[in-house]
């Protein structure tokens, strides 16, 4: 008999692995493991979303519109080079499934977002990854490792869950050194995190082969409405457009972000608070002797002595309802990824890591 068979490289990929939510036995948690927004979303894209309800019967734009003209009129771009996904996952899958296929290698990195090898996979790609140099992503390395195989690169800038950017000169250095056939995808996920940072919309401009994909999952905070877009050339825009299906985003959806993205006013609240709260939480945790790379995120890296010390403060943690990210899948046994919450959420944090650690010495 023959058997029904998954195509090629299916079998391969791994469930991608959420934050937790939930701890057993412990009532009042906080989760701090997704790079959640803690304040919630714009109370502008709540009332939108509520208005949007009578009309639920309508099929939502297939052209996105007016969205993808509120992303241009905020950011300065093109509406007609952006394109707009479920999440910036769905664009990464777009340019995954586009651009490569069986025999085709994608590039990314040690401590790069595990999405990367998964979509890769799902496009039937071999997925490469790369080391980094102490954290940061390192340019000789990655053009080191292309072949006449290589049709993407991913890069996360800032990184995640290391926390760390490089510099625009060196973004662009990559760009130049990488085969015209070779599409170079910047993620740029954090990017509102860094202030004057345009995410790599200018290098989208001068290089052919450059694509931004950004999200309204953190700074926005939708993840729960699943948005996100991504600026290219039109030529490689026009060919993403050709793998999307016409209905890919929910009329709550547009509407939510649309709202989001006008709302300048609590973007500013949202970007000040994390600022401030990420130095005092890094500051804090580095006097109980818990070191982190300075963070250009919502989250900051904690560093420990090694990967069982790290555990232990994870369940010591939990044991708080504190629930942050345990990293060992990243290559980074030694560390946990902290959200940075609202300030109550900063202040558990520092009071239960500093009473670990004195238990702990
Ligand atoms: C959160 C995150 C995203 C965003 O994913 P969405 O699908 O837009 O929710 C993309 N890349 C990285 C590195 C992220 O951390």
């Amino acid at each position: 008999m023959t058997q029904i068979t998954p195509q090629p490289g299916i079998m391969d990929i791994a469930l991608y692995q959420g934050g937790q939510s939930h701890v057993a036995g412990v009532a009042d948690v906080i989760k701090l493991s997704s790079n959640e927004n803690p304040f919630g979303p714009s109370p502008k894209a709540i009332e939108a979303v509520r208005d949007s309800a009578a009309a639920l019967h309508r099929y939502p734009s297939t052209d996105h519109a007016g969205l993808r003209s509120a992303i241009a009129g905020r950011h300065d771009l093109d509406a007609d080079r952006i394109i707009c996904g479920v999440g910036s996952d769905e664009v990464l899958q777009f340019v995954a499934q586009a651009y490569a296929g069986p025999g085709d290698q994608v590039i990314y990195t040690e401590h790069g977002f595990s999405m990367y090898p998964i979509i890769a996979r799902m496009a039937g790609a071999t997925p490469v990854m790369v080391p980094e140099r102490d954290r940061r992503v390192d340019v000789d390395i990655i053009l080191a490792a292309v072949t006449e195989q290589t049709k993407i690169v991913f890069v996360t800038n800032p990184g995640n869950p290391t926390s760390t950017m490089i510099s625009e000169g060196e973004l662009e250095r990559l760009a130049q050194g990488l085969p015209g056939d070779c599409l170079l995808v910047l993620d740029g996920a954090y990017a509102e995190f860094v202030e004057g940072f345009d995410g790599g919309a200018g290098l989208v401009d001068r290089f052919s082969n450059v694509i931004m994909t950004r999200t309204f999952s953190k700074v926005f905070g939708l993840g729960g409405m699943r948005v996100g877009w991504g600026y290219a050339a039109s030529e490689i825009i026009d060919v993403l457009n050709r793998v999307r299906q016409p209905f890919n985003l929910s009329s709550t959806a547009l509407t939510a972000a649309e709202a989001a993205i006008q709302d300048e006013e609590y973007l500013r609240f949202c970007q000040s608070e994390n600022a401030r709260l990420r130095t005092w939480l890094s500051e804090e945790l580095a006097k109980v002797g818990v070191a982190s790379d300075a963070s250009c995120t919502n989250f900051i890296l904690a560093r420990f002595a090694d990967q069982t010390e790290a555990e232990a403060c994870d369940d010591y943690l939990k044991t708080q309802g504190l629930i942050v990210r345990k990293v060992a899948g990243y290559n980074l046994p030694n560390a946990l990824r902290i959200t940075v919450g609202d300030e109550e959420a900063c202040r558990r944090v520092v009071a239960a890591i500093t009473a670990f650690k004195g238990g702990n010495t």
